[in-house]
């Protein structure tokens, strides 16, 4: 008996290295486990107080260098002026536009400021606007007083046409402007529409937090932004630049940086209104075979038995389950053979196999698994999970 203990030890019952399975398993509609360690963590961002993301492209920083990020709706130089580190639109320079192209989905930041001067009314009071995708308009307008009683032509004149308003289509839940010539931030989320064999399929949508606060909620465009005409649907370009408008009032921009994100609906593998059930089985095989490829099928230990019962949680198909059948059985007979002092001595191991089977049972996986029962009934009569009084 005492060769068979040191048997044992020396076959790898020790206590087992692998974590095993934890939360829920993968199923039709999910790709990775509740809690899995196998998803990849996202990338790391450095995000100080005041600073763009660091993965931020940054379009406009003040500098000479940025302010050649940006040209004429024609390619050509850009009449607006590079003024204090800042943007400032000039009277008939017409939009100024980004010289590249970004979509279609993005995170964008942009400061902007009305002239200090109270010059104009309604639309024409320190009037620009943010163009998303070349179609979209973000109103930029001074529409800080609407109070009568302290100017005589308040604004704004009209609600779909304010700051922060999709323009013609949606005014801002709340009006969160500033007075004129103060520094106003507007953080954007905008996904162009998506259109397959020139159908809509998902429409545009766009968030914005103006000065902190939610003045668009996941608006869902009706087609590009117009003056006066109702729209319709078009279907966007593929990438298209950022644009601000003339509008022939001296508006101040700073600080524009953007992110380009994915598309919201690009997430086919895990849960969501878009999964589809054929992708995440692809997937989950994937994983299964990267994971197969990192056992070592020849020995029978705790942590291959843990290994192989993580791989068929992502899949049932062969080579797994007979792999699973064989490693299972061969660690059955294993602990088949041993007596009480061994069995304690590998207490820890065979623990962390029953945690596995804990959370395959939970999920109504592998029922009847010998191996699994003989575990169970072994923790029991031993009592290693009983609470001591
Ligand atoms: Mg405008």
């Amino acid at each position: 008996m005492k060769k068979l203990m040191i048997a044992a030890a020396a076959t790898g019952l020790a206590a087992s290295a692998f974590a095993g399975l934890y939360g829920d398993v993968p199923n039709a509609t999910h790709a990775w486990a509740v809690h899995d360690r196998n998803r990849p963590n996202p990338v790391k961002v450095v995000a100080e107080p005041g600073l763009p993301p660091s993965d931020a492209i940054i379009l406009f920083d003040g500098t000479e260098k940025t302010f050649a990020n940006w040209c004429s709706m024609k390619m050509e130089p850009t009449k607006w002026k590079l003024v204090d580190g800042t943007l400032e639109s000039v009277k008939g320079a017409g939009y100024i536009r980004t010289k590249a192209e970004y979509g279609p989905n993005f995170q964008l930041h942009v400061e902007w400021a009305t002239p200090v001067k109270v010059e104009g009314v309604g639309q024409g009071r320190g009037n620009s606007g943010v163009f998303l995708m070349n179609d979209f308009e973000l109103q930029v307008l001074d529409s800080y007083e609407t109070d009568p009683s302290k100017d005589p032509n308040p604004n704004p004149n009209y609600a779909d046409g304010q700051a922060s308003a999709i323009y013609g289509q949606n005014p801002p839940i709340v009006n969160a402007s500033r007075g004129p010539g103060k520094w106003q931030t507007y953080d954007i989320v905008f996904h162009a529409p998506v259109w397959k064999d020139g159908k809509e399929i998902y429409p545009g949508t766009v968030t914005v937090f103006h000065n902190g606060v939610l003045t668009q909620d996941n608006w869902e465009y009706e087609g590009p932004t117009f003056h006066m005409k109702r729209t319709s649907k078009k279907q966007p370009a593929a990438k298209a630049p950022i644009a601000f408008q003339d509008h022939g009032n001296p508006v101040h921009f700073r600080n524009v940086w953007l992110r380009e994100i994915p598309c919201r609906h690009a997430n086919t593998t895990h849960g969501g209104p878009d999964v589809k059930e054929a992708d995440v089985k692809a997937l989950r095989d994937k994983i299964a075979t990267e994971l197969f490829k990192k056992i070592d099928t020849s020995k029978a230990t705790a942590d291959s038995v843990n290994q192989i019962l993580e791989v068929i949680s992502y899949s049932m198909e062969e080579p797994f389950c007979g792999a699973a059948k064989k490693i299972c059985g061969d660690y059955l007979a294993q602990l088949e053979k041993m007596d009480a002092a061994a069995l304690d001595k590998n207490k820890n191991a065979i623990l962390s196999v029953k945690k596995s089977y804990d959370v395959l049972w939970r999920n109504n996986l592998l029922k009847e698994c010998k191996l699994g029962k003989f575990i169970a009934k072994t923790v029991d009569q031993k009592g290693w999970l009983k609470k001591k009084k």
